[in-house]
């Protein structure tokens, strides 16, 4: 199935299971806002937990905050927001449709390589075994040519937006022919600079109203309560400050479902430490954080890391961790060293002392920061994307199946009486009564076993129970496993067991530790 395909499918499941659901949706939608529905909230608490326990359960360095959404205006002037937080826009004037011009360059360079992996899947048809993929990257003329045009576009492009050179970003969109995908024309607007920053009015006008942003990061509330959480929590370097919290971003494209939202939930952690550590501790979070999500076990091979060649005003090193969506490698994650940029900016600004005594070195100074910053909801299209499954089964049948991680599953186990009568639906209660404080349950009695079967792996419940005659008998059931289907007689009283071992995350943070 083309992976263009996959996407739609992946995006009317989500709605059709009640996983998400565009915002406002009676009156036409919100550009780029959505609703988590009954399921969606669930698998996203879910992996909030994994998150939050990954950072401030299994670090005993790390605790957690939830700062406002609102705060002091000066605090967006002192990180860089309001001069620097822009996107370079640009128009076609014949769609009238607005695009980021970098996005349009970046994604004319992806479309090169994939005009050279088509060449290279050829060659290895053609030549099977004797096919030595390293020497035909470096000697085919093809091959060489598109090389070379990106290189030249790469480094342009790089400079260009190192030196927020505008027309420059608007030559290279027109010396490489890119069109709108809309009219097909290179009928293209001048490239502006464009302010993310949602703002509104706070207090009554008569009092004077204050302008205030709607939080673009959650990192900033991290910043400013710094010495609050060192102090109150006599917190020695290094140690880190995470938070989960909403973020609002007036993004110049809506696009690619919740990958892009104007409302979103970001999941940070800022890790303070000495100066001239920071790369080492930079390298240290790189490694967590992409076990992290390896733990997952959606395959190695969907992950990678994107080194930064433009690195924003604060940064000295970073990279993001990218995952492989239907429409191709995608930022998930964040890794960023910003050095003192934030805390010596605020002490400028707010003219605080924003210092850290180090008795161990007997002075004082303003810790260096390491940040790991993860959208929740990219977070959850990952996870989607990485566990929707279609199959065919022996009998020809095709089984949608969310092979969702156990342990972020919605449901965890569905218990569904065989007949509707005899005192089984009793029967399945009383399970559900006895487990229902340890996991989310479901009770479904309506239509045949294989529909409800069929129901409950659109969700991706990891286990479903059917309750029989027999259990009535000897109080024994059906348990049967999502992934393959595979189906066992076990006695109720062993229920409990059985599952709190699988959904458990600790299986999930063991593999963190290796
Ligand atoms: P992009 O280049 O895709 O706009 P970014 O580099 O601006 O992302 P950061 O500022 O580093 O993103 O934000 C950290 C994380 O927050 C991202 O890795 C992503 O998971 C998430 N994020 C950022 N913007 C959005 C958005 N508009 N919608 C959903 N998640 C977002």
């Amino acid at each position: 199935m083309a992976q263009e395909d996959v996407f739609k499918k992946l995006v009317s499941h989500c709605k059709e299971y009640g996983f998400v659901f565009p915002s406002s949706e009676i009156y036409d939608g919100l550009g780029a806002v959505y609703d988590y529905g009954q399921m969606g909230v669930e698998l996203k608490n879910n992996i909030k937990k994994y998150w939050w326990d990954s950072m401030v359960l299994l670090n005993d360095n790390v605790v957690g905050i939830d700062s406002a959404i609102f705060m002091h205006p000066t605090i967006w002037k002192a990180s860089g927001h309001v001069d620097a937080f822009n996107d370079p826009l640009i128009d076609n004037k014949d769609s009238k449709k607005r695009y980021r011009a970098d996005v349009l360059i970046e994604d004319y360079l992806a479309k090169i390589d994939e005009k050279v992996n088509k060449e290279v899947d050829k060659a290895a048809k053609r030549f099977k075994e004797a096919f030595d993929e390293e020497q035909f990257r470096a000697t085919n003329p093809r091959v060489l040519e598109y090389e070379a045009k990106k290189n030249d576009v790469h480094t342009r492009f790089a400079n260009a937006l190192n030196n927020s050179d505008l027309e420059e970003l608007r030559q290279i969109i027109i010396d490489c022919e890119i069109v709108c995908p809309i009219s097909g024309t290179k009928n293209w607007t001048e490239v502006r600079q464009f302010n993310l920053m949602f703002a509104t009015d706070m207090g009554s006008t008569a009092d004077g109203a204050m302008k205030v942003y709607l939080r673009p990061e959650t990192a900033q509330g991290i910043f400013v309560n710094f010495l609050n959480v060192q102090k109150t929590g006599r917190m020695k370097i290094p140690f880190g400050i995470a938070q989960i919290g909403k973020a609002f971003r007036n993004e110049i494209v809506a696009r690619q479902f919740i990958f892009r939202m104007r409302e979103f939930e970001q999941m940070e952690m800022q890790f303070f430490v000495r100066p001239g550590e920071e790369l080492e501790w930079f390298k240290k979070w790189k490694d967590t954080r992409v076990k992290w999500h390896k733990a997952l076990g959606f395959g190695d091979k969907k992950y990678r890391f994107h080194d930064h060649e433009k690195l924003a005003h604060y940064a000295n090193a970073a990279t993001d961790i990218e995952f492989e969506m239907p429409f191709g490698f995608k930022e998930v994650e964040g890794i960023h060293s910003r050095t003192d940029f934030d805390l010596s900016s605020h002490e400028k600004f707010s003219g605080k002392k924003i210092q850290y005594f180090d008795p161990e070195l007997g002075k004082s100074y303003v810790p260096y920061v390491i940040e790991t910053s993860i959208g929740v909801d990219r977070m959850f299209l990952t996870v989607m994307a990485g566990s929707y499954c279609e199959e065919t089964l022996e009998n020809g049948e095709t089984r949608v199946v969310l092979r969702l991680p156990v342990a972020l599953a919605p449901v965890k186990l569905a218990v569904m009486p065989l007949t509707k009568k005899d005192g089984l639906p009793e029967k399945a209660q009383e399970i559900i009564d006895n487990l229902k404080f340890d996991f989310k349950c479901q009770y479904d009695e309506k239509d045949s076993i294989g529909k409800r079967y069929r129901r409950q792996d659109a969700i991706g419940t990891p286990f479903c129970v059917t309750v029989d005659h027999q259990s009535l008998e000897d109080n024994t059931v059906t348990i049967r496993h999502r992934d393959t289907m595979e189906q066992e007689r076990v006695a109720i009283a062993d229920l409990n067991k059985i599952i709190a071992d699988k959904v458990s995350m600790k299986s999930l943070f063991k593999q963190l530790g290796e």
